[in-house]
C-alpha cells in the first residue's frame, strides 16, 4: 500500500481502495482519521472500438442507476448479480473462501452470466481485482470481494492509500521499527541482518510471498503479478462521477489500458488540475505517448493531456493455488518463525490484517475491539 507524490499531489503506486466492510480493518483502522472519501458505487464499462458506454449501477444504493443497468446487462444477468450480492453480503464474508471452490472463470459460468457480460464486465472487473489479466483465483474470492462491495463502500484516504500503514506504524513507539535494511536470513530465534545474527525471544516474517520463499527456502510459483498506472493531467476531467472506467475490450496485447479513473474527483488538487491514472497489468512496456494514444478513443480530448508520472508494482499480489480451500492458505507457525502476510491468507487488506491478527493469537495477545483500544500507549507492547 504504497503512495507517491505528482505534481504535489498524492498518486496511489497502483489502483487501491479501502473495502469498508472488512471486519479487521474496522478493529486497526480508525477510518475517520483518514479522511476518506466513498467512490462511486457505479462501473462504468466503455467498449473503445465502438465508442459506446454501459453502466453497471447499484441499484439498491443508488435506485436512478437501476434503468440504466438494466439496459446495459439485460433483466436476466442483473438478476443474477443480485442474486449473487444477496448470497455473497453474509455476515461471515471469508465464509466462502472455507469451501471448495472452482476458478472465477468457471464460477462465472457455472452462476449463468451471460457470454456477454463475462467477457466485457467480469472479465476485465476481476483482472483488476487479481491485477491478473488471466484471473488464476478462486471464484469463492471472487465473491468475498463481491461481498465487501455490497455490505460496505470503498473509499481513497485523503493522502493516498499509504496513509493506512503510516496510521498503524503511528501507534508504535519511536525507534520501534527500522526501515531501509534487507533481511537475509531467518530462523526461529535470529533474524540476520548485513551478516550479522540477531537473537530475539521470537520472530515473525512479514515479507511478500517470494521473498518468504527465499527466506524459508520453499518453492512457490514463479508466476508474478505486475500491474503499472500511467498518470496524466488535465485541466477539466473527462469523467464527471469518482468511478472506475473498465474498459470492456480489454485485452494485454491489443487494448491494454484495463481501466482509468480520475482520484482528483474525489480529493480535490489546491490548483484545480485533475489527475486522470491509467491502469495496466503484466510485464509488457509501455510508454507514455503509447498509453495516451490508446485512450484517445475513450477520451478524444486526451491528447490535450500531460504526461505527469507513471507506477510500476512488482510482485503485485500473491499466487494462492486455485484448489486450495481455506481462507488461511498457510499454517502461522513455520519451523517456530510466525508467517504474516497477504500470501499466508488471501490477497487483500482483509487477509493481510487477519494474518496479523492470527500472529497476535498465536503470542495470545488480545485483539482490539476496534482502533479507540490501540491509543492507549500501554495496549501494545513491542520488544525489538
Ligand atoms: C496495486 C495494488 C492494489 C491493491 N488493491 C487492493 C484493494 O483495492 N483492496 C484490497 O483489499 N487489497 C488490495 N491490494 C492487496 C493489498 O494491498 C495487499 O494484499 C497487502 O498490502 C499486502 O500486505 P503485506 O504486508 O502482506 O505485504 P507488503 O505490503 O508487500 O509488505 C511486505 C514488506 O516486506 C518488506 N520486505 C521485502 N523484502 C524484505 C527483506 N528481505 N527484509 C525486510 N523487509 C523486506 C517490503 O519492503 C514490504 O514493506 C492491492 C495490492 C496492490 C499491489
Amino acid at each position: 500500500m504504497g503512495t507517491t507524490e505528482m505534481e504535489g499531489h498524492p498518486v496511489d503506486v497502483g489502483f487501491h481502495v479501502l473495502h469498508t466492510a472488512y471486519p479487521a480493518l474496522k478493529r486497526w483502522v480508525n477510518l475517520e482519521a483518514l479522511e476518506a472519501t466513498p467512490m462511486d458505487p457505479s462501473t462504468e464499462v466503455i467498449l473503445p472500438s465502438k465508442g459506446r458506454r454501459m453502466l453497471l449501477g447499484d441499484a439498491l444504493r443508488r435506485p436512478s442507476t437501476l434503468l440504466p443497468t438494466l439496459r446495459s446487462v439485460g433483466p436476466f444477468n442483473a438478476l443474477r448479480l443480485l442474486r449473487w450480492r444477496q448470497r455473497a453480503r453474509g455476515r461471515d464474508l471469508e465464509a466462502p473462501m472455507d469451501r471448495p471452490s472452482p476458478t472465477i472463470d468457471a464460477g462465472f459460468a457455472d452462476q449463468g452470466f451471460s457470454e456477454g457480460l463475462r467477457q466485457h464486465v467480469l472479465h476485465p472487473l476481476f483482472a483488476g481485482i487479481t491485477l491478473d489479466p488471466e484471473r488464476r483465483e478462486r471464484a469463492a474470492f471472487a465473491t468475498f470481494t463481491w461481498g465487501a462491495m455490497a455490505k460496505g463502500t470503498m473509499v481513497m484516504p485523503k493522502d493516498g492509500i499509504v496513509a493506512v500503514p503510516r496510521q498503524l506504524a503511528s501507534r508504535l513507539p519511536p525507534n520501534a521499527v527500522r526501515t531501509d535494511v534487507a533481511v537475509e536470513g531467518v530462523d526461529a530465534s535470529s533474524v540476520t541482518v548485513d551478516g550479522v545474527h540477531h537473537a530475539h525471544d521470537k520472530v515473525v516474517l512479514a515479507v511478500p510471498q517470494h521473498v518468504a520463499a527465499r527466506l524459508l527456502d520453499v518453492t512457490t510459483s514463479p508466476d508474478e503479478r505486475r500491474t503499472t498506472t500511467m498518470v496524466y493531467a488535465s485541466s477539466t476531467p473527462p469523467m464527471r462521477a469518482a468511478r472506475l472506467l473498465l474498459n470492456g475490450e480489454y485485452d494485454p496485447d491489443h487494448s491494454p489500458v484495463l481501466h482509468v479513473h480520475v482520484p482528483t474527483l474525489l480529493h480535490p488538487r489546491a490548483d484545480g488540475q485533475h489527475l486522470v491514472v491509467a491502469t495496466l497489468l503484466g510485464a509488457h512496456e509501455h510508454t507514455p505517448e503509447g498509453v495516451q494514444e490508446r485512450l484517445l478513443s475513450w477520451f478524444p480530448e486526451a491528447s490535450t493531456w500531460r504526461h505527469v508520472g507513471r507506477t510500476d508494482v512488482r510482485h503485485a499480489l500473491p499466487n494462492i493455488p486455485t484448489h486450495h480451500v481455506g481462507r488461511d492458505h498457510l499454517p502461522v507457525d513455520v519451523d517456530g518463525v510466525l508467517l504474516a502476510g497477504d500470501h499466508t491468507t488471501h490477497p487483500s487488506v482483509q487477509g493481510t490484517l487477519r494474518s496479523a491478527e492470527r500472529v497476535l493469537e498465536a503470542l495470545g495477545v488480545p485483539l482490539p475491539q476496534g482502533p479507540q483500544d490501540l491509543t492507549r500507549p500501554a495496549a501494545v507492547e513491542v520488544t525489538a
